[in-house]
């Protein structure tokens, strides 16, 4: 690859805080609302204008992995400070009451624009400072293992940032590669789970549609025997919002011309997966179009950004797996717990696969180690690149998850500034004491949180 060089420079300092939270998805809200209610200064940075990450971004919608099948009975069991979030989005008047996902489990749709204000009530309301259209960009290094400062893109050019403690909740763990921290992408081959354009109907008729979400696999499966469609995958989503019509559709699948995933981290990926995920969105709305009750149905929303599930995944102390996951794993360093089964999104398909239900107790714990990275002293991750296997990372990426890591993340950060000492050496017992305090379900011995 040819190179130019770039001139050395100062930079201007944009601030210095206690912690800095990169990334304003659901860990990262989460983190950053954590952080600042135990006292710290501290700032998020977010390269968009809003926050939710890929559940605004990418036009998701659906929170899953707030429940879990509890031998047999519907709990939830991601409190804490995502209770406030939620409790703010319904007040809002933009959260469905929950529904039931393959007869196993439940997950719970959400108006974007409700949870985008919600979730910068949240922040305000714990004081966090919040720093929009600013792209991270790189670090620089005290040494080693300490990062000095995060750089970010702004409209106002380049600017640095100083904290005491990072959190990555980029979901792409830019933040620990750019720091030295060691990562992993895909499975023991490179695959990725594949990415998909998610977009929203609008204008269908509901009393006609009914429930469309059962038939329309069938629907498409007979369309493809006939040969009149060739669809990108299985195992569409189409479900409806909290007002019902409007539906949101789960239905595309983006690779490259080789037919291995898109690549969230090359930028002639993301080019081709956006232009291809709105070809494919149009011709899935073409088909739906033929659904009765989605006659006079139209896009009424392509979301600003392709939907990336997986990419770095930063390696930690522990990595959670496809094990753990199956097998309803418990850790005595849990800060919180994954109830979403893992859900694959492979070569034309997605497959689920479930602890066994209603035998095991539905949820796997998760260690506070999968927060906290190897190789660099004054960092955290949490979200979708937290340290986890290609298949547990297929499970514990949902939102619920991403919730329970981001409160965790923040609350160690802090406890870790006030005992002087670095997130890797907190007293785990005391961030546990602490997450349960806030409100949060840890797992443990702790009593499994009634209701929905
Ligand atoms: C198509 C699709 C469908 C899904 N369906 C569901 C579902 O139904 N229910 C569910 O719960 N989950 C679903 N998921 C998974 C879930 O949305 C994500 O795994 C989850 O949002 C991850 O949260 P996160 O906070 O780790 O990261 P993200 O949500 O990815 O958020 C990361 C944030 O960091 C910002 N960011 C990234 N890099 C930088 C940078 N360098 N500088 C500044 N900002 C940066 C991004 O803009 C973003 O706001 C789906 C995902 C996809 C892609």
């Amino acid at each position: 690859m040819k190179t130019i060089q770039e001139p050395a420079r100062q930079i201007p300092l944009y601030g210095e805080y206690e912690v800095v939270v990169l990334g304003g998805g659901p860990a990262g809200i989460i983190a950053a609302v954590a952080a600042s209610r135990a006292g710290r200064r501290t700032l998020l940075i977010e390269r968009y204008g809003f926050l939710g990450g890929m559940g605004t971004a990418a036009g998701v919608t659906n929170f899953c992995g707030l429940h879990a099948n509890v031998h047999g009975e519907m709990r939830r069991v991601v409190q804490g400070i995502a209770s406030d979030l939620l409790a703010r989005i319904e007040r809002l008047g933009g959260l469905n009451a929950p529904h039931l996902v393959l007869g196993k489990i439940l997950a719970q749709a959400y108006d974007t624009a409700a949870y985008k204000i919600a979730a910068d009530d949240l922040l305000g309301a714990a004081g966090v400072d919040i720093l929009f259209h600013a792209l991270g960009a790189g670090v620089a290094m005290r040494d080693d293992r300490h990062i000095e400062a995060l750089f970010v893109e702004t409209k106002a050019g380049r600017q640095a940032v100083r904290a005491e403690i990072f959190i990555d909740c980029s979901g792409d763990g830019d933040l620990a590669a750019w720091a030295g921290a060691p990562f992993e992408v895909g499975d023991d081959q490179g695959h990725m789970l594949y990415p998909s354009m998610m977009f929203r109907l609008n204008g269908i008729d509901p009393e006609k549609a009914g429930d469309a979400w059962r038939t329309i696999p069938a629907l498409m499966e007979k369309a493809e025997a006939a040969g009149t469609h060739k669809f990108p995958r299985k195992a569409a989503i189409v479900r409806p919002q909290r007002r019902p019509i409007e539906w949101r559709v789960n239905f595309t699948q983006l690779k490259r011309e080789d037919g291995s995933a898109i690549n969230g981290l090359e930028p002639d990926d993301l080019t081709r997966g956006e232009i291809d995920g709105r070809r494919q969105a149009l011709a899935a709305f073409e088909f739906l179009r033929s659904v009765p009750g989605f006659e006079q149905s139209y896009i009424i929303d392509l979301p600003p950004q392709l939907g990336i599930r997986e990419t770095r995944r930063i390696i930690g102390g522990y990595r959670v797996s496809g094990e753990d996951v199956l097998g309803c794993a418990s850790f005595e360093d849990s800060i919180g717990v994954n109830g979403w089964p893992m859900e694959t999104h492979v070569a034309g398909d997605v497959i689920f696969t479930f602890p066994p239900i209603p035998e095991s107790r539905g949820y796997n714990e998760l260690p506070y180690r999968m927060l906290v990275p190897q190789g660099v002293d004054n960092l955290l991750m949490a979200g979708r690149c937290a340290s986890m296997t290609h298949e547990g990372q297929s499970a514990a990426r949902v939102s619920g998850a991403c919730f329970v890591m981001g409160e965790a993340a923040g609350t160690a950060a802090a406890l870790a500034l006030s005992g002087n000492t670095i997130p890797r050496d907190i007293a785990v017992e005391k961030l546990q004491d602490t997450l349960r305090q806030q409100g949060a379900f840890i797992g443990r011995d702790q009593k499994v949180p009634e209701g929905l």
